[in-house]
């Protein structure tokens, strides 16, 4: 997992060109990455691959959907969703939450965003899908977007509280053995 510092998280990735079996490769391995760190989404440049693809968790978001409707699902079935060359097409509104990131561990801030966007992406088998997204979903996936173009969470945040964060980082780093095999017990890193 790149964390903040490495300079392929500051880069603004390139779109893919042909879903040829590398990117389906790419594609199995950013999965597998998700699941094990227990992220609700991951985009491309977070595995040091910069190019324009993410994962979300679309099981995990309709799992808080059923829980912020008062529901009470059963735990959530990782259901993962490639994009490539995803692209917001509309935004709307406002939502403000905390997010985290795979990329930024140990940090979380308030973050606003739009809170109701329309988005387009390509699919594996060369489809394109289009979609309309609120609340968590949508957050997603322009955090995961906002990785494609170079940006991190921590940016849109205050200098003083990006300071912070860096710390943070750096102390969440050098506690653990391995942030491979390491997960986060709370879910909505992306
Ligand atoms: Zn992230």
């Amino acid at each position: 997992m790149k964390t903040v510092g490495d300079s392929v998280l500051k880069k603004v990735a390139p779109k893919v060109e042909n879903i040829d079996e590398e990117i389906q490769e790419l594609s199995l391995n950013m999965i597998e990455t998700m699941k094990a760190a227990r992220g609700i989404g991951l985009a491309a440049p977070q595995v040091g691959i910069s190019l324009r693809m993410v994962v979300v968790d679309m099981g995990y978001m309709e799992y808080d959907k059923l829980v912020s409707e008062g529901k009470e699902p059963e735990e959530a079935e990782v259901i993962p969703v490639v994009m490539i060359n995803p692209e917001i097409i509309e935004r709307e509104g406002h939502y403000e939450m905390e997010e985290g990131c795979l990329s930024v561990p140990g940090y979380r801030a308030l973050i606003e965003r739009a809170g109701n966007i329309r988005y387009r992406y390509t699919d594996l088998e060369g489809k394109t899908v289009e979609r309309e997204a609120v609340d968590l979903e949508a957050v997603c996936v322009q955090h995961e977007i906002d990785h494609l173009d170079g940006t991190l969470f921590i940016d849109k945040v205050s200098r003083i509280k990006r300071r912070t964060a860096l710390k943070k980082v750096e102390k969440y780093l050098a506690n653990i053995k391995n942030y491979e095999e390491d997960s986060f017990e709370h879910r909505l890193y992306g």
